[in-house]
Parts: structure tokens; sequence; C-alpha cells
């Protein structure tokens, strides 16, 4: 590294020509889902009552039945080898965070040992993959290392395409030979079913008929671009995904100029190679605009059902890397890959519906706006009642950088309802009329709930867990995170306050329903009002108020990992089934372990850039000076050599600084010492990022944030 390679990398970039992209005559999406194993796909390679079976089962509506597998598997050969896949994988999501696939051909041996194409039954319900390099948390010991991929039939397969092939994927569960679960995508089917079985009680209580319930995601997708130039003259976006230095640039976002401005060409180009592939995968992305910090953008889908989000998000942080490299770019998808700038995150756009029917739209009838202020006393119970355990769903080392950082919500969870819906739920414990409307009480399954201006509740952004309209969206999920984490535990908690209240309207006479469910609302929301806060939750006066109110505030991915230990969790967990006996602990386990890796690679990698990169600019630099400062001394150049003096000595001092900064963070790496090395870095930090503001700009060795952020 060298001031020429910085030079050459920009160089580079100012010559780089996209080809100007050419517009088809006509816009179609003919292409829509052409590489999903979707409805039309099963209609057209498997008989009719085979096809309505699968597609039941596809809709959540009946269980797989096993007889069909072959017949299956042999139509979804026949279908992918017709677009090219030679291999299939089960696909599926371990706890490392990201997806993983082992690929197979489809190549077997005919009894007289001839090569031929085939895809059995077994293999499409079940893979044996060995799961021993997995974090597992102490579920699977190596003796017993294997793991099973079970299919989820729930989410199609699917063909993933590379520069000369295809592979068919088979969305599959994750669990340890025992069937303890091992990934992500089990949980959150057994939270589903959870909350769907609370759900249809709650709805009895209503008098309504068993339906389907639907629990949907809509994830707004934050991310970076940089040009690969810089990034690999950039060793710590290289290996830990941020960058451990860099001084703050003139400019930085402080124009606002950033945020919803014309798209680069560039950048268009990008955006709409992704949106092909997603389309082509039937996933809905429909929004694409940039965000707030330089270089900084966001991707946002329609909402789906839910497990089928979290699969499709999945695959669109994957594409948005793959396409990003094909154009010379790095996506980044770290929660804060550039220090005093805003950070990455994924708002988790999150609601329930049964039968079809929204279940947090507040809706036009006494009866929906009923159903709608016991879903929202269940959430504002759930919430209160398990912040901690929500709170922990979002932990991890990159999101500590942003929640707490006034750029994203607080670490303090609390929930946004907006002015006019607190004030129905306060007049409604008040048992009083609400302001500024007639002066009689509203009363619950009988009255109308006033109309609610969706962008009356939308303009908080500081809130972690907002009311929009018709939908909570959960906005302290990290950028690079999965989902699943925190729609588990949503999805958990809900089912249980569900139950809470279905258990006490159930045993109200049907004469006294209304009057029951009133009593019964006022009681639950006032009970739990103190998560509900309106204000900023950005400021320092929030933090005390959140204090006195006894809310959790746990502030780093270690504190916040805690609440997976404490039994009473651990019980609520299990009581739904959705981990149960050593699950959660496990998932401490792994959770701790990966922070504990990913902060010490991060100390590491930010101790070798210090000694080998910056140390010899600097030293080199202060020789440049006390040489000149003797040139300047002999030749009687007086005024110059006090210039000069002055100039090494800060040098020198700053110099003196770094010094200590790597001994001290040598020392805290040496220990293996978490919050010792969190701190050591950002000293270190603070000493190279002053050595940045004085070391001449042509000897400096990584690319700086005015480079980065603005030169793409
Ligand atoms: P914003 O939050 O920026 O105002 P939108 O209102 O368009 O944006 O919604 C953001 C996301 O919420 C989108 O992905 C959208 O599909 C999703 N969304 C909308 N309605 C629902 C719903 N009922 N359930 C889940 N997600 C939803
Ligand atoms: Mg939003």
């Amino acid at each position: 590294m060298s001031y020429c390679s910085r030079m050459g990398a920009i160089q580079a970039i100012a010559e780089k020509r996209e080809p100007m992209p050419k517009a088809a005559a006509t816009a179609d999406i003919d292409f829509y889902g052409e590489d999903v194993f979707n409805e039309a796909v099963i209609r057209n390679y498997l008989s009719k009552p085979m096809a309505e079976k699968l597609l039941s089962t596809m809709r959540g509506e009946r269980p797989f039945e096993p007889s069909i597998a072959p017949a299956v598997a042999h139509a979804m050969k026949e279908w992918a080898m017709s677009r090219g896949a030679t291999h299939f994988t089960h696909w599926f999501q371990p706890l490392t965070g990201g997806t993983a696939e082992k690929h197979d051909a489809f190549l077997e041996r005919d009894k007289a040992g001839n090569p031929m194409m085939e895809l059995s039954g077994k293999s499409l319900i079940v893979g044996e993959p060995d799961a021993s390099s997995f974090p597992s948390g102490g579920l699977r010991s190596t003796f017993e290392a294997r793991g099973y991929t079970a299919w989820d039939p729930t989410s199609p397969a699917f063909i993933k395409r590379h520069a000369n092939g295809a592979t068919l994927c088979i969305p599959t569960a994750f669990c340890s030979y025992t069937g303890e679960v091992l990934d992500r995508k089990t949980p959150v089917l057994r939270s589903v079913q959870a909350l769907g079985k609370a759900v249809s009680r709650l709805m009895a209580c209503f008098g309504q008929k068993p339906q389907h319930t639907r629990v949907t995601l809509g994830p707004e997708q934050e991310y970076f671009l940089v040009d690969k130039e810089f990034y690999y003259l950039r060793p710590d976006l290289v290996q830990t995904g941020r960058t451990l230095f860099g001084a703050a640039p003139a400019k930085h976002q402080q124009l606002e100029d950033h945020y919803f401005g014309a798209i680069k060409p560039r950048i268009l180009a990008f955006m709409n190679e992704v949106e092909d592939e997603l389309w082509r995968l039937g996933i809905p992305a429909k929004t694409r605009h940039n965000e707030v910090a330089p270089s900084q953008f966001e991707l946002a889908p329609i909402f789906e059902e839910l497990n089928l989000a979290i699969d499709h998000n999945m695959l669109t942080m994957q594409i948005l890397r793959e396409v990003a490299e094909r154009h010379g770019l790095v996506c980044l998808l770290h929660e804060k890959p550039y220090d005093g700038i805003n950070g990455s995150g994924k708002h988790n756009n999150w609601s329930v519906t049964y039968g079809g029917r929204n279940l947090l739209d507040p809706g036009d009838t006494p009866q929906e706006n009923a159903v709608f202020l016991t879903m929202l006393a269940a959430i504002i119970r759930a919430v209160n009642l398990h912040a901690d355990l929500l709170r922990s769903a979002t932990a991890s080392a990159g999101n500590d950088h942003r929640l707490g950082a006034n750029e994203a919500p607080p670490a303090i969870l609390s929930i946004f309802l907006g002015e006019q819906l607190t004030d129905v739920i306060d007049a409604l414990v008040a048992g009083k009329s609400r302001k500024n409307t007639q002066s009689r009480q509203m009363v619950v399954g009988v009255d109308a709930l006033p109309p609610l201006p969706r962008d009356a509740t939308d303009r908080n952004r500081t809130s972690p867990f907002a009311f929009t309209g018709n939908k909570f969206e959960f906005r302290s999920v990290g950028s690079s995170q999965s989902c699943s984490d925190v729609n588990v535990v949503l999805n958990t908690i809900v089912a249980e306050s569900l139950d809470y209240l279905a258990a006490k309207l159930e045993k109200l006479p049907k004469a006294q329903f209304n009057a029951g469910l009133q009593a019964l609302l006022k009681e639950v929301i006032a009970e739990n009002r103190r998560i509900i806060f309106n204000g900023d939750g950005y400021t320092e006066a929030w933090r005390k108020e959140a204090a006195r109110r006894g809310l959790p505030n746990l502030r780093t991915t270690p504190e916040a990992l805690m609440p997976l230990l404490d039994p009473r969790n651990q019980a609520l967990m299990a009581k739904y089934g959705v981990f149960v006996g050593k699950e959660m602990a496990s998932r401490h386990e792994v959770f701790k372990e990966e922070y504990e890796r990913k902060i010490l690679i991060e100390g590491k990698i930010a101790l070798k850039i210090a000694r080998e990169s910056i140390e010899p600019v600097v030293s080199e630099q202060l020789l440049h000076l006390a040489k000149t400062l003797k040139v300047a001394r002999e030749t009687g150049v007086k005024a110059g050599a006090a210039a000069v003096a002055k100039n090494a000595k800060r040098l020198g001092g700053c110099y003196a600084e770094l010094d200590a900064a790597i001994e001290n963070l040598t020392l805290a790496v040496e220990e293996n010492e978490m919050p010792a090395i969190v701190e050591a870095m950002a000293k270190l930090r603070v000493a190279v990022d002053a050595l940045e503001c004085l070391v001449d700009d042509a000897k400096w060795p990584l690319p700086k944030y005015r480079e980065m952020l603005f030169i793409y």
C-alpha cells in the first residue's frame, strides 16, 4: 500500500466507463419468478391431484404427504434441468449469519452402470451434511457430527445461476442428529405456528370461525457501496467489513444532499441488475433510493409471508454482494462501515392477517376496531414484559455501533403509537372521552375508532418499535442480520400475550363480552403503559426517564445476550415449543462466541495495520522533518526552522500516542479481554486518525473517507 496504490485506485475509478445502458424499447415482467418452482411450474410438471396436494402444503394448509415425494423430486429435477441446472443443494441457514449450500450433481448410475440424471424423493426431503463445522453452542458433540437438513415445502425451490451453470436450491431446516435446532429457519416455522394457534384462539373469542393466520414481513435493506479499487486497499474492510480507521472528511452527510438524491448512472446500472435477478427469483423488490449517508442506499421489497420473506432477504443480501462484484463495487452490509456517519439497519415491518384481514389495521367497524385494540394491547404487553428478549435478538458486534448512537434507535425498547392512537388508549384507560371529540366515552366493540391518518404515525424515526398505520416497524435490526431472530421472539411473546387475553375472554358470559373486554384492555394497557413513548428516543432525558420507568437498557452485546439465559425467558420459549431444552442456552453460547471472535479479529487487524502500514510512514515523515530541521538550522533559515520544529514536535507527540495505543491494544488482545479490546481499539483509532491529518497525503497508505464515500 502506498500513495501510488491510492492514487492508482482513484485513477482507475475515474477511467471506468459504464457502458451506457440501453433501455429496452418496452418493459415487461415476463421473466418474473422464472427461476422459481412456483404454482405455474408445479401445475405444468405434476398431475393435477399431486399438484393440488403440494400446493396446499405450500400454502400451509396441510402437512406434506410423503408418498408424493418421488414425483415432486422428479418434477423439480426435470424443470431445473430445463433451466440449465446440473446440481442441487439443500439450502439452509446455519447460525453463521449467512446461508449454506453443498452441491450434489443429479448424476447417478443405473443398474448397468450408465450415467443418468436423477433426484430421488429421499434426496429432496432429507440431507445429512456434516454438521461439525457449523456453530452449535455445545448441542452437537463431534462424535455425533451429523446434522439433518429437512425440506421446507412452504418456501419454493429456486435456481441459482453462476457463470456457466445453475444449481437447484431446496430451502431446508437444519437440526442436529437428536433433533435440536441448529439454524434460523426452524424456530421461525415453530414461532409462526405458535402465533397462529394463539390468534385463532383469540379470534374464536370474537366468534370467528378458524381461518389461516399469516405473519407478514417487509424488510427494508440498507447497504453501502464502495469501489473495489479502494476496498482491496483497506485490510480492515476486507477482514471485518468495517473501517477501523479514517479521519472525518470535511464533507460527509451534513448537507443532507444524498438522501433521496438523484441516483448516479453507475449505481442505477447496478440496482437494475440486482432487481432483474431478484425478480427472476420471484423476490418482489419494489423501492430503491439513496440513503442518508454518502454512498449508502436502500432496497425494500413488497411484504410477504414471514418465512418466505426471510429466505428472500437472505438471498437479497447475497445477490447485492454478487452483483456489486460484477460492477467493480463491493456491497458493505455491515452495520457501521464508517465511523461518524449513519450506519445501516434493516427495518422489520411486521403484521398479522387472519383469513386475509390485517389484524393491525384498525378497520372500519366496531368489531374490527375491537380486534385491533385487543391485538394492540397484546403487543404492548408482550413488548413490555419481554423487552429484554427482543433486545437480545438484535445484539451483535456490528449493531453495537448503531443502537444508541443517535442515528438508530437506542438500546432501550419502547413503543411508538403516535399521538392519536395514544389518545385512544389513554381514553380507554381513563374511562373518559378522548379529547377533541364528542363528549361520550368510546366503548370497545360498540364504537368505531376515529380515523388514524397514516402519515401522522410515521414521523418519529427515533423509536425502535413504531406503529405505522397497519403494521409495526421494528427498527433496531442490523443491516447484516437475519430477520429470523427478532421475529421468532416477536411471534412468541405476542402469542403468549394473546393466550393471556384469550384465557380471560373465554371466561366471559356472552352478554358481558364487550364490557369484560373493555375492562380487560383497560387493565392490560394500564399495567404496561410504561413501554409507550412517543418522544425523541435519542435524548439523554429519555434515557433517564426510561431508567425511572424501569425499562432495560442493554447497551452492549454481552449484556444484551444475557436474557437468553434467563430461566423465565427459557420457560416462555419452551412453553411454545420454539426453543426447548438447551436450545436457547446454546444460542447464547454461539452468539457470545461469535461476538468475541469478531472483536478479537478487529483488534488483531487494527494492530497489524497500525504497525505495518501506519508506523512506517509516520517514522519516515519524522525522519524527513528531522533532516529538514537540521538543514534549516545549518543554513540559518530561522523562521523555517521554527515551523519545522513545531511540526516535528506535533508529529512526535502523536507518534508517542500511537505507540502507547499500540502497546495498550497488544496487551488487551493478549489477555483476550473484550471490553478492553473495544476500548483500546477506540484509542488507537483516535491516534491513527490524528496522524492521518498530519502525515503527507502523498504517503498515507489507506484510502481516505473523502475518497471512499464520494468517488464511485
Ligand atoms: P416506509 O416505512 O419507508 O414508510 P412503506 O410504508 O412503503 O415504507 O413500507 C415499508 C415496508 O413495509 C415495505 O417493505 C412494505 O412492503 C412493508 N409493509 C407494508 N404493509 C405491510 C404489512 N401489512 N405487513 C408487513 N409489511 C408490510
Ligand atoms: Mg420504514
